[in-house]
């Protein structure tokens, strides 16, 4: 599309999102009722789309895909009344008896951005938000999961008129015309290289936006936890979606004299997620996502060129596949004491199945290394210690993380998912979805049966005595 069509597209929107229509709450759960329809029908043919643009298993499409969206769905449609009440707050002495009441209010024209790894999923779930929030919404999917983004055109082309929900297709250079248009609120997920110029756009037009970026998370075992079940939830985390999500755990710490057991659990674990075959060969990784296209892969095998691989690592170029490995990075106080600097596999997200093990000998050398880089969009501590608990969380910032367990804190839609600093801005699942496409009105209702005369002018002597007495 041209930067024409996207400027008349847009209008078209904010002409539709101006005859009010979007703002009834019967009309957002109706439209809710309507998607989750429509999900329904097309789950078939999307297992067959993730299948194609990254040979997803229908186990981790159904879960990771569809699964989420119609959870998120459900609860929005659950709750959207009780969530749009204007919301009754305080109001001070001395300006009673007016009462105040927040009003949330759609922004209008919402812009959805969204990537590769969990194509339905992030374009979807804040599409949810949006339409329960009554704006209006223009979604871009990522052209590196083309069948993906080909089912998203079906379904939303056929299921809505695009004056009130659209999608358009496109690469870098449809993005960089859509994002010239004047948006009401930009919501991004991706890279924080990409979120960067999707901030700088919309700064053009003082847009709201959201970025829902990645980074290096990490995941910490404490001494004398119990190993098995640790190493299984933290390596389940690592290989679903090939390593692929943004809240996977990027690294592991572990005590320096766990280290020879982690990375015996951490076989074992593979060993029983692939019960069968040799773990050299790549028809064992059947389930397994592959690497979404040949750049990525490049851009891994030549992350652990060089490296000390402890374990695996096997490229499979033709399926795009790797046997999962462990790497050898030494211990966290090296590189605080600047014996060694960080290879490009401790420095960029890695978004795959390989995860180096570091080792420390004191937490607090684990909390000096973790703050030391960008602050994460996910931790995981496995730790049974009140102590030690309160000092990680109290000491490292990050967007959110789970204790003794690894990226779950994405399944309570009670929690707020978003990160902070380079791992983005702003959050989303459940009712957060809701308040963050909704700009929330504050008003004070006064009434005309009162009207205190010190508050104006002339500002008498007394009138600033009275006042001093109220401000103390
Ligand atoms: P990306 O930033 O390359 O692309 C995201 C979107 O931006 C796509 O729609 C793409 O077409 C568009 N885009 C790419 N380059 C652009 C440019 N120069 N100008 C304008 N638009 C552009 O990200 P990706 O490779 O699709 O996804 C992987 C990244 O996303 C990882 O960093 C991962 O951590 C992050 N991610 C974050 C979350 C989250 O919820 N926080 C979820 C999934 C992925």
């Amino acid at each position: 599309m041209s930067e024409q069509q996207y400027r008349e597209l847009v209008q078209k929107q904010r002409d539709y999102f101006s005859t009010g229509a979007t703002r009834s709450v019967q009309f957002r759960l109706d439209t809710l009722k309507k998607l989750k329809a429509a999900v329904i029908v097309y789950q078939a043919k999307g297992v067959e789309a993730l299948q194609n643009d990254l040979a997803k298993s229908e186990f981790e499409t159904y879960l990771g895909e569809w699964g989420v969206v119609l959870t998120e769905i459900n609860t929005h449609i659950k709750r959207l009344k009780k969530w749009t009440r204007q919301k009754r707050v305080k109001t001070p002495m001395f300006l009673k008896p007016s009462y105040s009441r927040i009003i949330y209010e759609p922004y209008g024209v919402s812009l959805i951005l969204a990537p590769w790894n969990y194509p339905f999923q992030l374009a979807i779930l804040p599409l949810i938000g949006a339409i329960s929030a009554g704006n209006t919404a223009i979604i871009k999917p990522s052209e590196l999961a083309p069948h993906t983004a080909k089912l998203l055109v079906e379904l939303i082309s056929e299921t809505f008129d695009e004056a009130y929900v659209a999608i358009v297709e496109g690469g870098v250079a449809e993005t960089t015309a859509l994002l010239k248009q004047r948006f009401d609120f930009i919501f991004f997920t991706g890279s924080t290289h990409v979120g960067r110029i999707i901030a700088r756009a919309a700064a053009e037009h003082l847009t709201p936006v959201v970025l829902e970026l990645g980074g290096k998370s990490p995941a910490i075992l404490d001494r004398n936890i119990p190993m098995k079940v640790a190493v299984r939830r933290l390596a389940m985390a690592k290989l679903s979606n090939c390593g692929q999500v943004c809240v996977a755990p990027d690294y592991v710490v572990v005590a320096k004299d766990s280290k020879a057991e982690f990375i015996e659990v951490f076989k074992a674990a593979v060993r029983e997620f692939f019960p069968t075959g040799n773990l050299d060969d790549v028809t064992t990784y059947q389930t397994m996502t592959r690497i979404i296209n040949q750049k990525n892969f490049k851009r891994l095998q030549s992350l652990i060129e060089g490296e000390n691989i402890i374990w695996g690592g096997k490229a499979f170029e033709a399926e795009l596949k790797f046997q999962p490995a462990l790497i050898d990075s030494g211990d966290v106080a090296d590189y605080l004491n600047k014996k060694r600097q960080k290879a490009a596999i401790l420095e960029e997200e890695i978004f795959g199945p390989f995860l180096p093990v570091l080792t420390y000998e004191n937490i607090d050398d684990v909390i000096k290394y973790v703050n030391a880089g960008e602050k994460p969009l996910a931790l995981y501590f496995y730790c049974n210690h009140k102590t030690n608990i309160d000092k990680v969380l109290n000491n490292i910032s990050f967007g959110g993380g789970c204790i003794n367990d690894s990226m779950m804190h994405l399944a309570n839609d009670h929690l707020p998912f978003g990160g902070v600093g380079q791992s983005g801005q702003g959050a989303y699942h459940g009712k957060t979805s809701f308040l963050t496409f909704s700009h929330a009105k504050s008003m004070l209702y006064s009434t005309t049966r009162f009207d205190l005369a010190v508050k104006y002018m002339p500002y008498t002597a007394k009138k600033l005595d009275f006042l001093k007495k109220i401000f103390k």
